[in-house]
């Protein structure tokens, strides 16, 4: 089960626990058994999944915005990618796992229950409408999103919900550039910037990743 994980990470300069690790593995059980009523996942190997989910996941604490405690809302989290490798990897993190397919958010709520987290809610809904709602709108220090929508929508329904000096951090493939042009009017309108694009390679030729961190102004 999820094997070379912890060399993986190592690796990229991320040193995960030994309970961690083993949480990944537990989560990652309970995604395959839940995978066969309903679908969450299309990759099932374990090879696979240990870097194209869980190393994939990790690398957006290499951009230095999840500080101790940070509030953190993961839009369009699915099964929980990098929602929960993200909270296992980092137990001080506040975390709302947000999705807008209520199938895939009373799974999240099993694995909420099944860890024991107090400070992680699985909600259901559009992060667009939530942004607009008080307590959500302002409200986090960080907005992660993995293979939900183009930048431009992305910025559009996710800088909302973040507080001034709050990071969204997208995960993109390799080729950001022109995600980034067609991004640039709602970020303008939203008073937010791109703060930094980090690229990285996934290891096991698992191909190239672009991290977009983008800044609300304070
Ligand atoms: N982040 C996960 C899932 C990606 S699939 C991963 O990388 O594996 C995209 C998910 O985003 C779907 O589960 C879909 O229900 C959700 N989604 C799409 N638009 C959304 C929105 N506006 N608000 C919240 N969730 C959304």
């Amino acid at each position: 089960m999820l094997i070379g994980l912890e060399e993986h990470c190592r690796e990229l300069g991320l040193e995960l626990s030994p309970g961690a690790a083993d949480g990944m593995r537990e989560y990652w059980r309970m995604v395959l058994a839940a995978n066969e009523r309903m679908n969450l996942t299309r990759i099932t190997s374990d090879e696979e999944a240990t870097v194209k989910h869980f190393v994939d996941s990790l690398t957006v604490l290499l951009t230095g915005v999840f500080t101790p405690g940070v509030r953190v809302v993961d839009v369009g989290t699915g099964a929980g990618f990098p929602g929960v490798p993200l909270k296992l990897a980092r137990p001080d993190l506040r975390l709302v796992l947000l999705d807008a397919t209520l199938k895939r958010v009373r799974f999240l709520q099993e694995v909420v229950a099944h860890f024991g987290w107090a400070d992680v809610e699985a909600v259901h809904g559009r992060a667009e409408e939530l942004a607009r709602r008080p307590g959500w709108a302002g409200a986090f220090d960080v907005v992660t999103a993995r293979a939900v929508a183009q930048l431009d929508k992305l910025v559009t329904w996710c800088v909302p919900l973040l507080r001034p000096g709050g990071h969204l951090v997208a995960m993109k493939g390799p080729d950001v550039d022109a995600e980034l042009k067609a991004a640039g009017k709602a970020l303008k309108r939203l008073g937010a910037r791109v703060a930094a694009v980090e690229r990285l390679v996934l290891p096991k030729g698992a191909g190239r990743r672009s991290l977009v961190v983008v800044e609300r102004e304070a």
